[in-house]
C-alpha cells in the first residue's frame, strides 16, 4: 500500500501477551525468524490482569482432570526454568462447616489420579499456619500452588527472546488481513500513537491475541466460536495470607485468594461480556468478593482495598455448555488449513498464564510441521534470565542500598527506571508502569507518580503537556479505585487528591 511502511519476516506472531512472547522465545530457541505485533504495550491484555495464581491444577482437578494435569505438568517445569518469576507459598483448599466433606474426599482422589501432591491438614495445624482463617473451618488441603509474577514473566520471555533475534513492534494494530487463495497474503497495520502504516508480509501468521482472536479472524474473513468471561479482583492494602487460599468446593466466584508480594489478590467473578474494550467492576462484584473471601478470611472485612480491575478469559465455546464456568480452561490450537483451506495461518487462545510455555510449544511444533522441519522445542530446559531488578520485595530491599528510592511502598529505585527510559521502546506512562513495580504498591501511585513526571521532563522525554499525561494516569487509576472507596479508601484518597491539589496549586 502507498505510503505504508513494508516489513518481511520469516512468521508474524499478533499479540503481546504471555502466549505470544512465549511463541517467540520458543521460535528463536529453534532458530526460525518472527515479528511480534502487538497493538498497545506487553501485558495489556489478560496477561497483565489476571489474578497471579501459580496453579497447581487443584482448582481444575474435579472439574477439568486434563486441564489440572496440563497445570502441573508446566507447574513442574516453571519452577526449574523461571524460579525468579515464582513464589512457591503452597496453597490451602479450606473446608468450611457449609462445606461438603465427600467433595473433599473427590478432590483428594482426583488430585491423586492426576498426580498433583495434595495432603490432608488438621483444623489446628492448618490454624498454626495461616491464623488469620476462619476459626470454624474443617480441615484444609495442601497442594503446591504459589503466586506467579506476569509481569515479569512476559518481560523477561521478550528480552530473551530479542536477545535471541526476535522482533518486537509495540503499539501497533493489526487492521487488516488479506488472504489470497490458500494463503494470508500480507496484512496491514497502524501504530496507535503517531498513525505511521505498515504492510507486513510473512510466510506464516500465528494468532495468539487472546481474547481478541476471534476478531483477529474476522479480519480474514473467519470466526471461532468464543466465550467472553470477564473475571474481577481486588487488592487488599496487606499481605493477609502467605499461602494461597481456595475454597474447597466447585469452582465459584470469590473462592480464591493470592498473596502477590506485599498484598493479597481477592478473586475471581465471571461475567459473560459482549464488549471487549469497555468494561469495569461492578458495585455488586465487589460486594460479592468481600462476602464470600471474608468467609474465609474475616480479616478482609476489616481490610483497606486499595484498587479493583478486572480482565478478560477467553473460552472456547463448545456446543450446549451454557455456564461459563463449566467452559474449559484448557486451550485451543487450531491449524486453520484443516478447518478453513489456509495453509499458512494458526490461531491459539485459551488457556492459563501457567500453560503458555505449553501452549508457545504445541504452536511451535504444529508451525514446525507447516514447514517441514523437525526442529525440536527446548524451552522445557532452558532457563530463562531474570530481570536486571528483582521483582521481590526481599531482593529490592537489599538492591536499594543509598539508592534515591522514586516509589516508597515498592522500593522502585529511581536508576532503574532512568536506566529503562535510557534504553528507550518505552511509549508511555503505561509502558514503565509495565515495566517496574512503580505504582503497584498500597498508595497505588499517588507518592510517585509525579516524581516519575518530573524525571520524564528533566530527561525531555514528557513530550507537549506533562499534565495531560499525569490526568490520564489518575483517570485510568481513579476508576479501579472508585469500586472500593469507602471507609478508610475515602481518607487515603482524600490525602492524594490533596497532594495532588497541593503540588499543582489547584
Ligand atoms: C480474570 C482472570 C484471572 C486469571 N487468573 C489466572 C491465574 O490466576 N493463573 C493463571 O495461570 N491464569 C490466569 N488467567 C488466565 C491468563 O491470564 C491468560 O490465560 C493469559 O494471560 C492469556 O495470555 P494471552 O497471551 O493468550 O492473551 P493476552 O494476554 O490477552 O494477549 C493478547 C494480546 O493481543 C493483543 N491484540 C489484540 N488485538 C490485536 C490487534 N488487532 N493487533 C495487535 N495486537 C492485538 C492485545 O492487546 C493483547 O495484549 C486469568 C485470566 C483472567 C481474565
Amino acid at each position: 500500500m502507498k505510503g505504508s511502511m513494508r516489513l518481511q519476516t520469516e512468521v508474524l506472531i499478533i499479540g503481546g501477551g504471555a502466549t505470544g512472547v512465549g511463541i517467540a522465545r520458543d521460535l528463536s530457541l529453534r532458530g526460525i525468524p518472527s515479528l511480534l505485533i502487538e497493538r498497545e504495550d506487553f501485558l495489556s491484555g489478560a496477561s497483565g490482569r489476571n489474578h497471579g495464581l501459580f496453579h497447581s491444577g487443584g482448582r481444575y482437578v474435579v472439574s477439568d482432570p486434563e486441564a489440572a494435569r496440563e497445570c502441573i505438568a508446566e507447574n513442574r517445569i516453571l519452577r526449574k526454568i523461571v524460579p525468579h518469576c515464582i513464589e512457591e507459598t503452597d496453597g490451602l483448599f479450606v473446608s468450611l462447616p457449609e462445606d461438603s466433606l465427600d467433595f473433599r474426599d473427590r478432590f483428594i482422589q482426583a488430585c491423586e489420579e492426576a498426580d498433583i501432591p495434595a495432603y490432608l491438614l488438621s483444623r489446628d495445624h492448618v490454624l498454626s499456619l495461616e491464623p488469620e482463617l476462619n476459626p470454624d473451618l474443617l480441615s484444609a488441603v495442601n497442594v503446591p500452588d504459589g503466586a506467579i509474577d506476569p509481569f515479569e514473566l512476559v518481560l523477561a520471555n521478550a528480552k530473551d527472546a530479542e536477545n535471541r533475534g526476535a522482533k518486537f513492534l509495540l503499539h501497533s494494530e493489526v487492521t487488516s488481513i488479506l488472504v489470497e487463495g490458500d494463503r494470508v497474503k500480507n496484512i496491514l497495520a497502524k501504530n496507535t500513537l503517531h498513525g505511521e502504516e505498515y504492510l507486513i508480509e510473512a510466510s506464516y501468521l500465528i494468532n495468539a491475541a487472546g481474547a481478541w482472536a476471534d476478531r483477529l479472524l474476522k479480519l480474514a474473513g473467519l470466526r471461532m466460536a468464543m466465550a467472553l468471561s470477564k473475571g474481577s479482583m481486588l487488592i487488599t492494602n496487606q499481605r493477609l495470607a502467605n499461602r494461597v487460599i481456595n475454597r474447597c468446593r466447585p469452582p465459584s466466584d470469590g473462592d480464591i485468594i493470592v498473596p502477590n508480594h506485599t498484598v493479597s489478590i481477592l478473586g475471581t467473578t465471571s461475567v459473560r461480556l459482549e464488549d471487549l474494550e469497555h468494561f469495569e467492576v461492578t458495585p455488586q462484584e465487589v460486594s460479592l468478593l468481600i462476602e464470600e473471601t471474608s468467609k474465609m478470611l474475616p480479616a478482609i472485612e476489616e481490610t483497606r482495598l486499595i484498587r479493583a480491575y478486572a480482565g478478560i478469559r477467553p473460552l472456547f465455546q463448545s456446543e450446549g455448555k451454557g455456564d461459563d464456568r463449566a467452559i474449559s480452561r484448557g486451550f485451543v490450537l487450531i491449524d486453520h488449513e484443516k478447518r478453513d483451506g489456509i495453509r499458512n495461518l494458526i490461531t491459539i487462545t485459551g488457556g492459563k498464564l501457567v500453560t503458555y510455555r505449553l501452549m508457545a510449544e504445541k504452536t511451535s511444533d504444529l508451525l514446525c510441521r507447516k514447514m517441514g522441519t523437525d526442529l525440536p522445542c527446548s524451552t522445557h530446559l532452558k532457563p530463562i534470565p531474570a530481570m536486571d531488578a528483582p521483582s521481590n520485595l526481599k531482593d529490592r530491599l537489599k538492591a536499594s542500598g543509598e539508592a534515591e528510592i522514586l516509589c516508597d511502598c515498592e522500593l522502585v529505585r529511581t536508576d532503574e527506571v532512568e536506566k529503562i527510559l535510557k534504553e528507550g521502546g518505552v511509549k508511555d506512562l503505561q509502558d514503565i508502569l509495565h515495566r517496574t513495580r512503580l505504582a503497584k504498591g498500597t498508595c497505588q501511585g499517588g507518592f510517585c507518580i509525579y516524581r516519575l513526571l518530573g524525571i520524564l521532563n528533566e530527561m525531555g522525554l514528557a513530550e507537549g503537556d506533562s499534565n495531560k499525561i499525569l490526568r490520564g494516569f489518575l483517570e485510568e487509576r481513579w476508576k479501579g479505585i472508585r469500586p472500593v472507596l469507602w471507609g478508610s479508601s475515602i481518607k487515603e484518597e482524600e490525602l492524594i487528591e490533596s497532594i495532588y491539589k497541593g503540588i499543582f496549586n489547584l
